[in-house]
């Protein structure tokens, strides 16, 4: 999508900081981080939302917690937990419609999110 964030960030036309890139998913650094780690796990594919997903994307969509596992274990966090999170929607506090995982930890995290 031409003018989606997230496909510029992807390819090189918005600069942030890199932290993985696969085949099919990239992570970033998130630019306003909410804990000491908050990544930002990025399908390559453009989808808005989850709402989007077909059967063609599970593979692709499979393969992210095994990656968020990696990111966490690298930062210290399989120790101490993590929280991989996506917002679905507007009413759900999403902003960029580019489906993306936040993964937070570092500090104690409360549930529910507000
Ligand atoms: P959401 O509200 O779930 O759609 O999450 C969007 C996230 O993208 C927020 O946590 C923002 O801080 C983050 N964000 C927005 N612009 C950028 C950017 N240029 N680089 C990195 N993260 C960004
Ligand atoms: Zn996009």
């Amino acid at each position: 999508m031409d003018d989606c964030l997230f496909c510029k960030i992807n390819k090189g036309e918005i600069p942030a900081k890199k932290v993985y890139d696969g085949d099919e998913v990239f992570a970033i650094e998130d630019i306003n981080p909410q804990a000491p780690t908050h990544l930002l796990i990025i399908p390559k594919k453009h989808h808005a939302t989850l709402l989007d997903l077909t059967k063609e994307d599970h593979a692709m969509i499979g393969s992210i917690p095994t990656i968020a596992n990696d990111l966490a274990r690298e930062r210290g966090l399989d120790q101490s937990g993590y929280r991989l999170v996506v917002n679905c929607g507007a009413g759900a506090g999403q902003s960029v419609f580019h489906i993306h995982f936040h993964l937070l930890g570092g500090r104690p995290l409360q549930w529910p999110p507000g």
